[in-house]
């Protein structure tokens, strides 16, 4: 199977409640590897442009009001079929609907406060990991 890169966040709520580690494991644990990292807490302009797509919702202000709230954890995850892994194991958006033992239904709190972001397809992928990491921020391995 191919080698791709996928786009995560560590929301909020888990920087706050002390679970970077927790996920990373799962991370790694799944055979996922970081090629790129920043610890950072998102400006309202920025987390206004990656949710762009969402602007519509009636849930667009509280979104973007929670990614701002807290410090984040930006990630490019590296590995085999990256991208579906990496949404198998975040679980479903809402953490009432994820399968035990993914990240949602141990980390989230709620529909809106799920503990990670995590691109839906490759396209996905390329376009959020542009958005916040240069080229050359993306550590080869392989
Ligand atoms: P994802 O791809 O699983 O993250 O889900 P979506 O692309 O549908 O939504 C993007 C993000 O918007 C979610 O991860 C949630 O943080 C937030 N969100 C989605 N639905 C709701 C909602 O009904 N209420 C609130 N407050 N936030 C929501």
């Amino acid at each position: 199977m191919a080698i791709e890169k996928t786009f995560s966040i560590i929301k909020p709520n888990s920087t706050l409640d002390n679970n970077i580690g927790n996920i990373k494991s799962i991370f790694e644990k799944n055979d996922l590897r970081i090629a790129a990292a920043k610890f950072t807490k998102l400006s309202r302009e920025k987390a206004e442009g990656f949710y762009i797509e969402h602007k519509e919702r009636p849930f667009f202000g509280e979104l973007v009001d929670f990614m701002t709230s807290g410090p984040v954890m930006l990630m490019c995850l590296e590995g085999e079929n990256a991208v579906m892994k990496n949404r198998e194991i975040m679980g479903a958006t809402n953490p009432a609907e994820a399968a035990e033992g993914t990240i949602r239904k141990l980390y989230a709190k709620s529909i809106g406060e799920n503990a990670v972001h995590g691109s839906d397809s490759e396209a996905s992928a390329q376009r959020e990991l542009a958005y916040f990491f240069e080229k050359n921020e993306l550590v080869d391995r392989f």
